[in-house]
């Protein structure tokens, strides 16, 4: 599997912050009558890398666009960087600005360049002038190793490079968390480590990162902590080694046998 040649440096990988970064209480959701989210409880501290496994279908992209108002929770409390998610829009702007997220299809612009990408959101967003939002971006296309590509068109790169410029563009906002929903799932399998390798320097990075992703490797190499859902609830959570090695529940159990 491609992650399991990923070069972790183990040592930038200890989580020693006691500041909460987001916390999940009993937290349920509806999709009309569909109880898609049951009694969802996770707290990640700051600097943790959690990654979210469980079937297709089994709530993990609904809760963790819960964490920056994509999706609206109707039970429970969600606290980011201790702000509650409610309905009052100074507080989910204020969470949005501290959060990234990075999405299976790339979502960016068509008719942009990628440096366009890029600044789109510091300028018009946060008021920076162009100047200095093309300054930070261009460090961060030289993060994920495309500088050269900023004034292609997202049309012209590579898939790899796309999802590249799309975490490049969620970091131009300074984000406290990352939020990756299966962000190497519409990749092809040689651009796949390209990708992960990002995700591993900002994890290295002390980062805060949710992680939605089928790829066991970076789960087992570069996790604190493996989630477990199945309709709609965490059936399980531990230490990668272990939820790997001496998985408790039967679903995880089934889970683990058809994936790895
Ligand atoms: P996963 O990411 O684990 O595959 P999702 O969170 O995308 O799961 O979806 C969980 C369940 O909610 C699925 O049964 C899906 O069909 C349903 N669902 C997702 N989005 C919506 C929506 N906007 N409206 C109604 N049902 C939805
Ligand atoms: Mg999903």
């Amino acid at each position: 599997a491609p992650g399991e040649e990923l070069a972790v440096d183990r040592s930038k990988m200890r989580v020693s912050s006691t500041e909460v970064a987001i916390e999940m209480v009993d937290v349920n959701k509806w999709y009309g009558e569909f109880h898609v989210l049951r009694d969802i409880n996770l707290k990640v501290m700051r600097g943790e890398r959690i990654v979210v496994a469980g079937p297709s279908g089994s709530g993990k992209s609904t809760m963790i666009r819960c964490i920056n108002r994509l999706e609206e929770h109707q039970k429970g409390r969600i606290v980011v960087d201790g702000k509650e998610l409610t309905n009052d829009l100074r507080k989910i702007d204020e969470v949005r600005r501290e959060v990234g997220m990075v999405f299976q299809h790339f979502n960016l612009f068509p008719h942009l360049t990628i440096l366009e990408n890029l600044t789109l959101a510091p300028i018009h967003v946060r008021r920076m002038p162009r100047r200095e939002a093309e300054e930070v971006a261009m460090l961060y296309l030289k993060r994920v190793k495309i500088p050269e590509q900023a004034h292609k068109y997202p049309g012209q790169l590579s898939g790899g490079q796309q999802q590249r410029v799309a975490i490049a563009r969620s970091l131009c906002m300074n984000p406290r968390v990352m939020l990756f929903d299966e962000p190497t799932s519409a990749l092809d399998p040689e651009m796949i480590k390209e990708v992960l390798d990002v995700m591993v320097g900002l994890a290295e990075e002390g980062m805060t990162m949710v992680c939605v992703t089928h790829e066991m490797g970076f789960a087992r190499q570069v996790a604190n902590r493996v989630i477990f859902m199945d309709a709609g609830q965490i059936v399980e959570q531990n230490e990668p080694e272990a939820f790997f090695t001496n998985p408790q529940h039967d679903r995880t159990k089934l889970f683990l046998s058809q994936i790895l």
